[in-house]
């Protein structure tokens, strides 16, 4: 009699488990024909909306992202005047810079800084960087931002590697030939004695003959 209490009491704890659980799912499959709308995790209605389904059907919908937020860094290479602050700051090394000097202005940035350095590589290895953003704190003309994009995955981590120079091959060996020949010119030969002379004066230290104070 005993085991035959027991049989019908769990048979009803298991119908009840199960109604209840179903309810849950019709509850839920009634609420996910609505979407919860994408509102910024401060936002008081973040945790306040009762109804749809929280999963958001990426990439169609995203989120929004804050404004300070880190993402993928740009250099706007005409503003940028090859200075190497970002490089020299940067914690993890994954800014790669060759510059090339110019005998003379060429150029002005956005707000109105003197360039005088060519740049025939600016590369950031967005595989590496840990968006620590420094590198934008230092740049003095403000060319290199952190942009919204975040999602930029891709199979092989070698093309996280932008580059953000523009110069041609032709152009870097011209620059290149421009500055080597603008140091040669530096130089003078007095004519007859066939030595090359400094144009800087050269620093001769006094030294006092022993025993004198
Ligand atoms: S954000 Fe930080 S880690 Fe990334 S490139 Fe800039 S300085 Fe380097
Ligand atoms: S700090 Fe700014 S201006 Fe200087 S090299 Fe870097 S990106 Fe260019």
């Amino acid at each position: 009699m005993q085991a035959k209490k027991s049989y019908w009491r769990n048979w009803l704890s298991s119908i009840t488990s199960l109604a209840t659980g179903l309810s849950i799912t019709f509850r839920n499959l009634r609420t996910s024909i609505k979407s919860k709308k994408p509102v910024f995790i401060k936002n008081a209605d973040y945790f306040q909306q009762p109804e749809g389904i929280a999963t958001i059907q990426y990439p169609h919908v995203s989120l929004p992202i804050p404004e300070t937020g880190r993402y993928k860094l740009h250099n706007e290479i005409d503003d940028c005047i090859v200075c190497d602050k970002c490089v020299k700051i940067c914690p993890v090394n994954c800014i790669a810079i060759e510059p090339i000097k110019s005998p003379e202005e060429f150029g002005r940035t956005s707000d109105g800084t003197p360039k005088r350095i060519y740049a025939a590589r600016f590369d950031i290895d967005m595989g590496k960087c840990c968006f620590c953003g420094l590198c934008t704190t230092v740049c003095p003309t403000e060319c290199l931002t952190m942009t919204p994009e975040f999602d930029f995955s891709v199979y092989d981590i070698n093309q996280h590697t932008f580059s953000f120079a523009d110069m041609t091959a032709a152009q870097i060996e011209e620059k290149k030939k421009n500055w080597e020949e603008h140091l040669t010119q530096k130089t003078v030969v007095p004519s007859g004695t066939g030595e090359v002379k400094p144009t800087r004066p050269v620093f001769k230290p006094k030294i006092k003959p022993a025993g004198e104070l």
